[in-house]
């Protein structure tokens, strides 16, 4: 048992350390990867469970390497995250996806969707630069882009790190008619009692509560309160993940305004998700 032991430590130990330089690799490459243009954006639709109409897109960052292929934003987003390059990147995200709807619009003319929406995620990080403000309004101002058509997505543990710093942000995202959604609502340090301090306007409840929403007792009763919460605090919901039409019909009937899921679509490549747009499917 001792040898066997030991060398399964040495196998572990040796894949701790291919680990460990396939992170060093893949930050490296990261710093690079902004000037070399590899970066691309997914677009998720958002649908509207009274309508049933796309009524805006959640943009997805994708990093196309040139060696790995397709490196998902769950291996890369915590290293970009940890040495600050999540700043640059999610910047450059939010001006490709700000170009993109105005694109759309344009494209299909402001009058008949002048209410799509462009949904961005903002990190920790971001959150708490001191320029975020200044590089915002730079970017409305310069595509003509009206601010409540941006919606920006932060998680729980944003408004909770620096309560302080984040009430001023959101007051001047407010100022700004820019939406402000709670992501992965659920899964963080939820206290109902510090949702109401903030200028919240949408809930998006993960993926992890939806799929059990079947389940009576628990998951059911979740998303329930959940939603009476949001709605008694003059929150819209979006639900995550929904991936069957029985959670589209239990949302629907909870009186869930949003969905987002595979169901609905994937996040789709800019011209797919201009194909969409152009002739809706029904859903
Ligand atoms: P998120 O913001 O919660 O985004 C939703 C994730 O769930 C996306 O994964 C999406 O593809 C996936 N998803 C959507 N519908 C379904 C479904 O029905 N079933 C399942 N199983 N999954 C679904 P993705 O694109 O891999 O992104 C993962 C996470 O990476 C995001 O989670 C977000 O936290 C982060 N991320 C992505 N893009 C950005 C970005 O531009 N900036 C920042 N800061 N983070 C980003
Ligand atoms: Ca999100
Ligand atoms: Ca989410
Ligand atoms: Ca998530």
């Amino acid at each position: 048992a001792k040898t066997l032991g030991k060398a399964c430590y040495q196998v572990f130990d040796t894949a701790m350390h291919q680990h460990a330089q396939t992170q060093l690799r893949l930050e490296t490459d990261l710093r690079r990867a902004i000037e070399r243009q590899e970066f691309l954006v997914n677009y998720q639709p958002i649908i509207s469970l009274t309508t049933l109409e796309i009524t805006g897109f959640e943009a997805l960052v994708r990093w196309h390497h040139p060696q790995r292929g397709l490196v998902s934003p769950g291996q890369f987003i915590p290293i970009a995250e940890e040495t600050s390059l999540i700043v640059p990147i999610g910047l450059w995200v939010l001006k490709e996806s700000c170009q993109q709807l105005v694109t759309w619009q344009q494209m299909l003319g402001g009058e008949t969707v002048p209410t799509l929406k462009m949904s961005v995620n903002l990190s920790v990080k971001q959150f708490s630069q001191p320029d975020l403000i200044d590089r915002i309004d730079q970017f409305l101002e310069q595509m003509e882009l009206q601010g409540h058509l941006l919606t920006l997505e932060i998680t729980e543990s944003a408004l909770m790190d620096n309560p302080e710093a984040a009430s001023q942000v959101l007051t001047a995202l407010r100022d700004r008619n820019i939406q402000l959604a709670i992501d992965d609502f659920g899964t963080g340090y939820s206290s109902l009692s510090y949702l109401h301090r903030f200028p919240v306007d949408i809930l998006k409840v993960d993926r992890s509560f939806i799929n059990r929403i079947e389940d009576q007792d628990n998951g059911l009763r979740i998303v329930e309160a959940t939603l009476a919460m949001a709605h008694s605090l003059g929150m819209q919901v979006v639900a995550e993940g929904v991936e069957t039409q029985a959670q589209a019909l239990q949302l629907q009937q909870l009186g869930c305004e949003y969905a987002q899921g595979y169901l609905f679509s994937k996040p789709l490549a800019a011209e797919t998700a201009a194909g969409v747009l152009a002739q809706p499917p029904a859903f």
